[in-house]
């Protein structure tokens, strides 16, 4: 998915209103010029540098952002997920003024990890038994090495486009240079042709560890994988002997609340799954989890032959507060349906007002991705299915969108919080189909 120079009439645009956001922008601007003397483009997370700076937050509430030139934004890109109950839930804050309260960092076990571990026990049916980590990627980083040790086996398949961490990253079928050194074996999303092809071949079919996949490719454009296609990656583990790992990080949260293993029939299942960012409450959390037999290799009463499994923070008493009154109290089924229902619809309008241009929505239930390109909606099933994505109407569509209030990510990302009402959503397609109107030229030629 190579994104190739802007042409001359989009940039025009563009440069327009670059200049328009900085000035508007003059605080925002500042704090990252200082914030240039000691981060690297003055920036410690990649994902949230955009030219031609990022703004600066200074406080935030439900669905709120405030920045710190004093304008409000609505926030739709839900912390990529992460910030489900948005930012000032009640029982979320209620929660960890508790344990505040309680004093932190004990050094010791505490009857809140349990519970939260019960409460995901109860929710994931593919979870039997549950370790926590402090994020996604290091829960990835667990689940493949449970999976090599238990195979005796080394080769690990992912896929084009997907995103398990900042060690695990595999944009445009290219492992990133920064990337925890395994072997990996990168196939096609949405085919299982492609998948067989990979493991048959003679120097892999002995050697096979485990896949891992996104039920829904997220970072990568929001595609969702097909249930024949993940139903064809477990019996492809199954003659492998392969451990099958969902990463559920981000799409846990679809559905009724138990992710996408949730609607697959038991027999489907993976055999470890990693979680992360909502279920922490906010709090930062990772974690991973799957079959007994898998996960007490980490069972410490095992003294020497048990696998290790450290971190400091991995039972942390503000994550553990809050991810399970999250669980327990707020995101119940009935309340994880109404949101994917509600994205679903969400999406389905972004595609009405986009309809006749090269906007595109893909995504599932509350995560959605915009990417301006020829293809179809229907026939987007892997990221190399956008084509050369048109460069910079994305990055318009993000100023445009900032100017009128509302927050998204650069790359097209959303992800809906609970605190967003309906006319925060009405108000949202309503800037997009601004934005279509006043650029009706540049998005119907190229
Ligand atoms: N897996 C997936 C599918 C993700 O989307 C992410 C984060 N975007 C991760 C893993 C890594 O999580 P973290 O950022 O907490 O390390």
């Amino acid at each position: 998915m190579a994104i190739s120079t802007p042409n001359p009439k989009i940039a025009q645009v563009y440069t327009t209103a670059a200049e328009a956001y900085t000035t508007r922008n003059p605080t925002s601007h500042s704090i990252h010029t200082t914030a240039l003397h000691s981060l690297p483009g003055g920036n410690t997370r990649t994902v949230l540098h955009y030219a031609p700076f990022p703004l600066s937050i200074t406080h935030a509430q439900n669905a709120t952002l405030h920045s710190a030139d004093k304008h409000a934004y609505t926030d739709f890109l839900g912390e990529y997920t992460a910030g489900l109950y948005g930012h000032s839930h009640p029982a979320i804050t209620s929660a960890l003024k508790a344990a505040i309260e309680k004093g932190l960092s004990f050094g010791s076990q505490h009857e809140d990890e349990a519970l939260l571990a019960k409460a995901i026990t109860s929710r994931f049916e593919a979870i039997d038994l549950v370790r926590f980590t402090n994020s996604g990627t290091e829960a990835t980083l667990m689940a493949l090495a449970a999976a090599k040790h238990l195979t005796q086996k080394s080769k690990i398949l992912v896929f084009s486009g997907a995103y398990h961490g900042g060690a695990f990253s595999f944009k445009a079928g290219v492992s990133s240079p920064v990337n925890a050194p395994h072997e990996y074996l990168i196939a096609r999303y949405n085919s299982l042709e492609s998948v067989r092809e990979l493991v048959e071949a003679p120097e892999n079919r002995g050697d096979l560890a485990a896949i891992i996949v996104e039920p829904m490719i997220g970072s990568g454009g929001a595609i969702p994988g097909s249930l024949d296609f993940l139903q064809g990656l477990r019996e492809v583990a199954n003659e492998r002997g392969a451990v099958l790992v969902f990463d559920e990080v981000m799409t846990s949260r679809l559905y009724d609340g138990s992710g996408v293993q949730g609607i697959l029939p038991s027999d489907s299942r993976p055999d470890l799954m990693t979680l992360g960012k909502w279920i922490g409450g906010g709090m930062s959390f990772g974690a991973f989890g799957g079959k007994r037999e898998i996960m007490e290799m980490f069972d410490p009463r095992k003294g020497e032959g048990s696998l290790a499994h450290a971190g400091t923070f991995n039972n942390n008493v503000l994550t553990m507060a809050a991810g399970r009154v999250g669980l327990e109290e707020v995101f119940t089924p009935a309340k994880a349906r109404e949101l994917h229902e509600r994205g679903e619809r969400l999406r389905g309008g972004l595609n009405e007002v986009g309809s006749g241009t090269l906007m595109k929505w893909t995504g599932l239930g509350s995560i959605m991705n915009v990417t301006f390109t020829t293809t179809p909606v229907g026939e987007i099933k892997c990221p190399e299915d956008f084509g050369e994505p048109v460069a910079g109407l994305g990055d318009l569509l993000h100023l445009f969108l900032l100017e009128r209030g509302y927050y998204m990510a650069r790359r097209g990302f959303v992800s809906l919080s609970l605190a967003l009402t309906d006319e925060d959503l009405a108000g949202f397609v309503d800037a997009v189909r601004e934005f279509v109107i006043e650029h009706k030229a540049l998005l119907t030629s190229n």
